[in-house]
């Protein structure tokens, strides 16, 4: 999908210098400028980051075309330049390993083909249901489930998400409908508003889940009217963000999340455990700790989809499950995530521990 341009929002005052008699703007880009600026080639990424050509380089290129690199500019900013095993590099960077098949490692791990009984609408679970609102995402994480999603299939226009709510106004036992994607807040606000005021006109249906990750990649994206519509309309909202790593919340972060719970919205996380980014305790502790201080609430941590182009992301359930003991010991239990895994046809996430 597009992302179509909205008017210019000024979030916040502009600065002004004291010792001048005029005041001065300084140059602030909006989400949407930090989206079209992005980093969307792997050589201009490592060029950017002081590092060496990568290994493999035919199959880094296919990786990369497999599924694009992308990268804003506010989340570059928090990579350590010149460290090829950075936390967060890993997660953006394409990489060789990329191309290399490993058995059990499919297209669909979870099965949300199966799960679509309308192009956009997924219902796996009781009570909700999940629209795939946005075909696109303000960063490329290389461990993505869906990266290799048919978003052709999802609803490009508010016309063809309104119809695609249809089996939820048909069905008064879903208390609850959950933006995904992609990531939904890629969508400008005034579709946001406009989308959030159509889920709102179904009487059944009391709450609005937000699963997203570009409050954290960009943070200008907490804008003004996007908390306008979170606090405006009748609907519990809950976001959902998407953080992996501590030093992924620098104070920009905290601000936007800061703006996002005044909207009232629940602010939860999820992550997902991920090899040599996050599989060993102190680093998950952090996480936690950092979270609980930034107000966000650690929800799920999440044995990786065994997607095709993954493999050596994984990090295994016993492995897993040690880290939780371990988080368990140093955290208090509102700290401590569900550590969970999505099997196909199961009618919730399955508890790992
Ligand atoms: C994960 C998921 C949900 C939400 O599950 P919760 O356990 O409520 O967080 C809903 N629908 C689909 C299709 C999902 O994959
Ligand atoms: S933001 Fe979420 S949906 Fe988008 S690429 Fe990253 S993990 Fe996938």
């Amino acid at each position: 999908m597009e992302i179509v341009a909205s008017p210019l929002e000024s979030v916040g005052t502009s600065p002004r210098n004291a010792d001048t008699p005029f005041p001065h703007r300084e140059r602030t880009e909006t989400w949407q400028q930090l989206v079209k600026s992005a980093i969307r080639d792997p050589g201009e990424l490592a060029r950017r980051l002081g590092l060496p050509a990568p290994e493999r380089p035919d199959d880094t290129i296919a990786a990369h075309r497999q599924f694009r690199t992308f990268v804003p500019e506010p989340y570059l900013t928090r990579i350590r330049p010149c460290d090829p095993y950075d936390p967060l590099l890993l997660q953006v960077m394409p990489r060789a390993d990329e191309m290399t098949s490993a058995d059990g490692f499919l297209s669909d791990p979870v099965g949300d083909l199966n799960a679509m009984d309308q192009p956009g609408l997924i219902r796996k679970y009781r009570g909700r249901a999940l629209l795939v609102a946005s075909g696109v995402c303000a960063v490329n994480c290389r461990y993505c489930f869906r990266r290799h999603f048919p978003y052709e299939a999802a609803p490009r226009s508010l016309g063809d998400m309104a119809t695609a709510l249809q089996p939820v106004r048909d069905d008064a036992t879903i208390q609850e409908v959950i933006l995904s994607g992609g990531d939904p807040l890629t969508l400008t606000d005034a579709r946001l508003e406009s989308l959030v005021e159509e889920i709102g006109q179904i009487a059944h249906v009391r709450r609005l889940r937000i699963h997203t990750r570009l409050p954290v990649v960009i943070p200008q994206r907490v804008t003004v009217s996007l908390l306008r519509t979170l606090s405006g309309s009748r609907l519990v909202t809950i976001v959902v963000l998407h953080i992996n790593h501590a030093r992924e919340i620098d104070d920009a972060v905290v601000a936007a999340a800061r703006r996002l719970a005044s909207s009232g919205s629940m602010l939860l996380n999820q992550s997902v455990l991920l090899r040599a980014i996050n599989d060993d305790a102190a680093t998950l502790i952090e996480l936690s700790e950092r979270l609980i201080n930034t107000g966000i609430t650690p929800y799920y941590l999440h044995q990786l989809d065994r997607v095709r182009g993954a493999a050596h992301f994984e990090a295994p359930v016993e492995r897993g499950r040690e880290l939780i003991a371990a988080m368990r010991r140093a955290l208090p239990g509102y700290a401590v995530p569900r550590y969970v895994c999505e099997e196909p046809g199961a009618d919730s996430k399955t508890l790992l521990a």
